[in-house]
């Protein structure tokens, strides 16, 4: 069985973290008024720095995400043919020491939504490019490095700058939704 390495924020749930930011700040921000990866790296360090301490002592973010359509059957369709790792990066390098706690929120969202999969089989790393699978499925460009045969992007709002010609040279194809995965794959 050929193995399948894929992504779960921004892959399979979507949202969550402008949502817990703007209830935080109470504003109305949208991701069109966001630039980077991090929905809250415009804020001023001293502000940045409280906004981390709220987020990481009181915020599961898997309790504001939503699963991105048909991404669970197509997952559970795909383990049958292939052998499935949910690989997560769990380090915050902003704050370390908080990280964990994401780790075991993680843990628990991958156990309850995707019971059909062997929990042996997720992965905890930002290292993503050390994992030797055939096949990727990752919203970030770079974590779908180390990968042998389909690399799969998925669509995003901070992947945008990425031309399809830029994928094109990196091997890389853009999917919209789970259903576009399910048509390369199954
Ligand atoms: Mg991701």
């Amino acid at each position: 069985m050929k193995k399948i390495m894929i992504d779960l924020d921004r892959t399979i749930v979507d949202g969550g973290y402008l949502e817990v930011l703007n209830e935080y700040l109470g504003t109305n921000y949208t991701y069109d008024d966001i630039d980077g990866y991090f929905v809250e790296d415009f804020l001023p360090q001293e502000q940045l720095d409280d906004y981390l301490e709220y987020f990481y002592n009181n915020i599961n973010i898997y309790d504001y995400t939503t699963i991105k359509p048909n991404a669970i059957e197509i997952i559970e369709k795909l383990s049958k043919k292939y052998e499935v790792f949910i690989c997560s990066a769990y380090l915050d390098k902003r704050v370390p020491e908080k990280s964990g706690v994401v780790t075991n929120n993680k843990h628990m969202w991958l156990l309850k939504n995707l019971p059909f999969l062997d929990p042996k089989n997720f992965i905890f790393t930002s290292r993503k490019d050390i994992i030797d699978c055939e096949i990727k499925i990752d919203d970030k460009v770079g974590n779908l490095k180390g990968c042998g045969e389909i690399k799969l992007l998925m669509d995003g709002y901070h992947n945008q700058d990425y031309t399809e010609e830029d994928l094109k040279e990196r091997g890389i194809i853009r999917v919209r939704d789970w259903n576009e995965v399910a048509d390369i794959l199954l």
